[in-house]
């Protein structure tokens, strides 16, 4: 059904690596070379979920300056992620929620050994149950943190999305680019929907990739593009909307790619990473919203001590699912 037309996947290590050329600008077409600045002025995945390494030589410092608002709303929907999964953004990792608030979630690092900590407000027995019959430890651990717009965070995906396009493919989305130049406008009329799916919560590998998958078939009424975007333990996919090729597409399907991720260990070797089945939302919407979870539960077994954390969303989109 489909084809992998691009793939970019970011870990540590000490290269930089620079995508496109700066004979012109592929998000407003500039081509005045002093509107360019440094090489590493734009990066191609968001530097606060831990891209130090990819750049896009493509993207001029104006179309980088306006993309920031939409980077920043991402980020803030994959917060409490973030600091679970210790994500080393621009400023270290991430916290999820402020000190005042019902539930502070905090990441220290000592000499390499990850402490996450959870600080929750309320009575006991809403956090904690144990299970009589198998001795499963429950614990709930809401989450406030931020909130986002759901509509700017969408447009970060759809940014990702256009900086790995082949160049061959960019004039089929100019209706997605131009939405991109001004903060509120959709880049499609129907619902903005994303398929949300995660690995596994905490100690996330610290690799970024992202991918885009092209239909094969010219009049399948399946979308055109997909494009998805692995941070770690969370992966996202989107629709990118063509010009041409998706009139057939009818706007209630679903974004079901399961995906599989082989992301590089640090010591050497692969993580296999199969992530769940993706959750459906919309995120249409230019109203703060909190982000899409309300609380992580942590099962753990005290006789096998496995540990499993499980995000529960706040509010799961089904009406075009
Ligand atoms: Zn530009």
């Amino acid at each position: 059904m489909y084809e992998e037309i691009a793939t970019e996947l970011v870990e540590l290590g000490p290269q930089k690596r620079f995508l496109g050329n700066r004979i012109c600008c592929r998000f407003c077409g500039t081509k005045d070379q002093s509107a360019f600045g440094g090489r590493t002025n734009a990066h191609t995945f968001p530097e606060a979920l831990g891209n130090k390494f990819l750049f896009s030589l493509d993207e001029c410092r104006s179309c980088n300056e306006r993309f920031a608002v939409y980077e920043d709303a991402l980020c803030k929907a994959t917060g409490p992620f973030l600091t679970l999964g210790g994500v080393r953004g621009k400023r270290g990792v991430r916290q999820t929620g402020r000190s005042n608030s019902g539930s502070v979630i905090q990441h220290r690092d000592d000499d390499g050994h990850r402490h996450i900590s959870v600080r929750s407000k309320g009575s006991l027995e809403n956090v904690v149950g144990i299970d009589s019959r198998t001795g499963v430890v429950r614990l709930q651990i809401p989450i406030e943190g931020d909130k986002f717009v759901p509509l700017y965070a969408y447009k970060a995906l759809t940014k990702i999305a256009i900086a790995l396009l082949p160049e061959d493919e960019l004039h089929r989305f100019r209706r997605t680019i131009e939405s991109l130049q001004s903060r509120d406008m959709k880049p499609a009329i129907g619902p903005l929907q994303v398929g949300f799916s995660y690995g596994y919560v905490g100690n996330a590998p610290p690799t970024l990739a992202g991918s885009l998958i092209r239909r094969r078939e010219e009049y399948a009424s399946i979308p055109y593009v997909i494009a998805i975007f692995v941070a770690g333990s969370v992966c996202f996919q989107i629709w990118l909307r063509s010009d041409d090729k998706d009139n057939q597409v009818p706007e209630s399907g679903k974004l079901g790619i399961r995906w599989t991720s082989q992301l590089p260990k640090p010591e050497g070797g692969y993580h296999p990473i199969k992530y769940s089945e993706p959750l459906q939302f919309n995120w249409s919407s230019v109203d703060h919203q909190f982000q899409p979870f309300e609380a992580f539960e942590l099962r753990f077994n005290p006789i096998t001590t496995e540990g499993v954390f499980t995000p529960i969303p706040r509010e799961v989109k089904t009406s075009y699912g």
